[in-house]
């Protein structure tokens, strides 16, 4: 009789899960299990909207291998401990798991490995967090790929993954009897309540994130590339807090979207390639698993950043910079947990340009605050907003507010949704309240500095005080 063992790590999901299904064929007895491990997640704990995610994603997964005959196990402490513990409690021979690619999780797998092969166990890991595992991926010189069109050219040229595997028709049953907490003793939710937004916005767990990616493809992904930067549009797929935790797989998404391309084909091309967007962030993190905290390009440990900066950070993290596009991301992000893209970047742009504040600070507050805060991805995207990244933005490219809010949110829906207290200011003002008439504010009911703040910085200046500071950097040998 074999006795195996799932861990669920990044992977809370029954379909499409090499794994599982590679576990259940081989295992006459399998015993699923969750390890909450705080300590695996060193320098990056879990972030409050993260952990609210996580909660609820449990829960729904529970519920699935309930309903499949089978039976999540709970643990809590050091995996490396609490796997062999459960393999020699259960006679288990085998663990199986999916590959996660977090600097820290990583090196902790290689000691799990030698932990449980001590005892007899083998350990054995599987794909689908990503299409492509990034030791398929190296360009002609063996080195990874630190520019994106190249890295996606090479991509498509590797062979097509194939279809998703469906939910395993048989779950071996687990043995009676092993100890399990509930999801509920792992307080993962927050003791005060202030997760209400996340609440009404989110419905975590694998069957939504499937009829999300569904509803998506057939209804929305033709619409993507004219709609994608439209923040008060539902122009984008919202999938990120599933693909994070592992409920959907990229080849799933891939297969819906690509299933749309025959009777419109091309159209899926541009959402499709930011999946390759992901797969670039988690093999660069695999390749440089120092960029969480320490910028890709050395030089910019030598940028100057701003002194004394901790009450524009709180400005900043409060939606309250004066600048209208970045405060309505920053309200946006603490309520629902998630911001749309383009605004990501101008609220990024705006903390580490016209505020000369370091990316790093702004990393730790989306990390906290983000539903789908995702080491790899948030990496990515501050440094390439920063300049310090992966094929980043050049340094000079600094995003002006006002003219991205008067492009991207012409009637001002986002601005007004997010900071009502604006609702009544002229389209041609509401991006830009600082520079409106006394008697347009007072008609708009509007008293700057009262009921909404004077911008914190002046743009123009910060913008010309930020370029000298990156002149300076882009000198400076590598
Ligand atoms: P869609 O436009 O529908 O894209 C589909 C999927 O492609 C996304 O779910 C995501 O997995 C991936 N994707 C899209 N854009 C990017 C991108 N630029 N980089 C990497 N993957 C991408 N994304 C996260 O998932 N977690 C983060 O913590 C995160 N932090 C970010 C921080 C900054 C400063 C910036 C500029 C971007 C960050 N992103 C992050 C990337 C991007 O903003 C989100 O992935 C996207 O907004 C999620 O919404 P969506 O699922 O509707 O995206």
């Amino acid at each position: 009789m074999t006795v195996a063992i799932l861990w669920f790590r990044r992977d809370l999901r029954l379909a499409d899960h090499e794994a599982l299904t590679t576990a259940c064929q081989n295992a006459d007895r399998l015993i699923p299990v969750y390890v909450h491990d705080p300590e695996s997640d060193k320098g990056w704990p879990l972030g409050a909207a993260s952990r609210w995610w996580l909660h609820h994603s449990l829960c729904a997964l529970s519920e699935r291998l309930r309903q499949a005959d089978s039976r999540l196990t709970v643990w809590c402490g050091k995996t490396e401990t609490a796997l062999p513990d459960l393999a020699e409690l259960t006679g288990a021979t085998q663990v199986y798991c999916s590959r996660v690619y977090d600097p820290n999780p990583v090196a902790n797998d290689a000691r799990i490995a030698q932990l449980l092969a001590a005892r007899g166990v083998s350990f054995l890991r599987f794909g689908g967090t990503l299409l492509h595992e990034p030791e398929s991926l190296l360009n002609a010189s063996g080195a990874p790929y630190r520019v994106f069109t190249p890295f996606w050219k090479a991509c498509q040229r590797l062979p097509a993954c194939g279809p998703p595997l469906p939910v395993p028709a048989r779950f071996p049953p687990p043995p009676q009897g092993i100890p399990s907490l509930t999801v509920d003793a792992l307080e993962l939710l927050p003791r005060v309540g202030w997760e209400g937004g996340l609440a009404d916005r989110w419905q975590p767990g694998e069957q939504n994130a499937e009829a999300l990616c569904s509803a998506f493809c057939s209804d929305d992904i033709a619409a993507y590339t004219r709609l994608r930067d439209v923040p008060s549009a539902s122009g984008t797929s919202r999938l990120s807090p599933y693909l994070h935790l592992g409920e959907i797989t990229p080849r799933q998404i891939l297969w819906q979207a690509s299933s749309m391309e025959q009777s419109d084909a091309g159209s899926t091309q541009p959402y499709i390639r930011q999946l390759g967007w992901r797969e670039f962030a988690h093999h660069l993190l695999h390749y440089f698993p120092h960029t969480p905290d320490k910028p890709l390009d050395p030089r910019f440990t030598r940028f100057p950043w701003r002194a004394n900066y901790r009450s524009l950070l709180q400005a900043w993290q409060s939606g309250e910079t004066g600048i209208p596009l970045v405060d309505a991301g920053m309200r946006e992000l603490w309520k629902t947990g998630w911001m749309h893209n383009r605004v990501r970047m101008i609220a990024a742009s705006f903390l580490t340009k016209n505020l000369r504040i370091p990316w790093q600070e702004g990393a730790r507050w989306f990390w906290d605050t983000l539903v789908d805060a995702d080491l790899a991805n948030n990496t990515l995207g501050w440094q390439w907003v920063a300049g310090c990244g992966a094929d980043a933005a050049p340094y000079f490219r600094i995003f002006n507010p006002v003219l991205q809010g008067e492009r991207f949110d012409k009637q001002g829906r986002y601005v007004r949704r997010w900071l009502p207290e604006l609702g009544e200011l002229p389209d041609r003002w509401l991006q830009q309240p600082w520079n409106a008439t006394p008697e347009i504010l007072s008609a708009a009911k509007i008293r700057l500095g009262i009921d909404y703040p004077h911008p914190v910085v002046d743009l123009a200046a910060s913008r010309r005080d930020a370029l000298v500071a990156y002149d300076k950097i882009k000198r400076l040998k590598n």
